[in-house]
């Protein structure tokens, strides 16, 4: 068997401990003699599994007493709409920083539930900067501001968290969480799609400050509303069984490799090899991100000539490094650095792009 270096940006690269481990205790998992797809969630083995994932994760993220951690289903996207549905009541608006294409979705799934104000794009400059904080036209009567952290196709990052003041903070860390410690207690909302940096697709991580849970919002049916699936350990339905262990165990994992301030210095060591080697190229390789804007998790670049691009991406796949197509709307090629894509995996794709300059001149 041979597995590749995965450059993939979602669903994404799971470390291979967390897979191998799985696939030990696919058939019979913790002596149960059945798979852990296979068990009830009400359970106490599961029961005991869930609570365990949620202990590790506030572990990780030292995340305070007073937020509740959810597992949820459906995707970042269907949050983008239950957020507003939970945070904001009749008349309230919401302020929406729009630094690529989910901040934008966000916006534009949240408008339906709440008046959206977009409190700064950075759309004129094709999001390939950040409006800076000083530039958000911020409300103080807003319900909450929403911004994305990370936009995993134009490859930007917010460094520091912005300071909005007594509203609360809500942010979609779906392609950055878990990469470096986290202050959680600044903000009141974090939501992350798990198919990035915590497992399989299909389970949403949401940590929420309890008293935003109390908000009267609107009627809706209960499997919509967070303070619900608060109160009932996130299980008012069926949860994602298989996502949530695959959750606890790379949570796991996490702690093994030294916690969050291990994978940051790791995190930084891989993104700073990568961008040395496309600014060292002599202009061959381009990323067209402001320099202080940079993502540590997604580097788009380009190539000097794209009639180059067909070759790229056969011939590193050939040489075992997968998924650098990049996403169509900047074309070129895309390298997503997760948690679970080692050092070497970039060391391996530094070494095929230096030589692929060479090759083809
Ligand atoms: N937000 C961000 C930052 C993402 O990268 C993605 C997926 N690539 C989404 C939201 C949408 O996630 P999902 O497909 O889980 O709805």
């Amino acid at each position: 068997m041979s597995r590749v270096w995965n450059f993939s940006a979602g669903p994404a690269a799971i470390p291979s401990v967390v897979l191998e481990r799985a696939q030990r205790e696919l058939l019979d998992w913790n002596g149960s003699g059945a798979s852990v797809m296979e068990l009830s969630h009400r359970g106490k083995l599961f029961i005991g599994l869930a609570q365990q994932a949620e202990a590790d994760l506030r572990e990780l993220l030292g995340v305070p007493d007073d937020y509740a951690v959810l597992f949820l289903q459906g995707g970042a996207t269907q949050h983008f709409a239950q957020i507003p549905m939970n945070l904001a009541g009749d008349g309230d608006s919401a302020d929406y920083i729009v630094n690529g294409h989910w901040g934008e979705k966000a916006a534009s799934e949240a408008a339906p539930y709440v008046r959206v104000n977009i409190a700064a794009s950075s759309k004129s400059d094709q999001y390939l900067r950040l409006p800076p904080r000083e530039s958000w036209q911020l409300d103080p009567r807003a319900a909450y501001v929403h911004y994305t952290p990370n936009e995993t196709i134009h490859g930007v990052e917010y460094h520091e968290i912005p300071d909005v003041g007594d509203v609360p903070l809500v942010a979609d860390f779906s392609s950055n969480i878990l990469s470096e410690p986290l202050n959680v207690s600044r903000f009141g909302l974090i939501y992350a799609g798990a198919q990035k940096n915590i497992g399989p697709s299909g389970l949403v991580v949401m940590i929420v400050r309890r008293d935003l849970l109390q908000r009267v919002s609107r009627p809706m049916a209960k499997i919509f509303r967070y303070a619900e699936q608060a109160a009932n350990d996130s299980m008012l339905n069926t949860p994602n069984t298989w996502g949530w262990y695959l959750a606890g165990l790379t949570f796991q994992w996490l702690k093994d490799q030294g916690g969050l301030a291990a994978m940051a210095e790791r995190n930084r060591a891989k993104a700073e090899l990568l961008y040395q080697a496309i600014d060292g190229s002599g202009g061959y390789y381009r990323n067209p991100v402001q320099v202080s804007a940079r993502s540590r998790m997604n580097v788009p670049f380009t190539l000097h000539d794209s009639a180059l691009d067909a070759a790229f991406l056969k011939e590193s796949e050939a040489a075992g490094l997968l998924a650098l197509k990049g996403h169509k709307a900047l074309g070129g090629m895309r390298a997503s650095l997760y948690n679970a894509v080692p050092l070497e995996a970039v060391q391996a794709l530094v070494s095929f792009m230096k030589d692929f300059a060479v090759r083809h001149g």
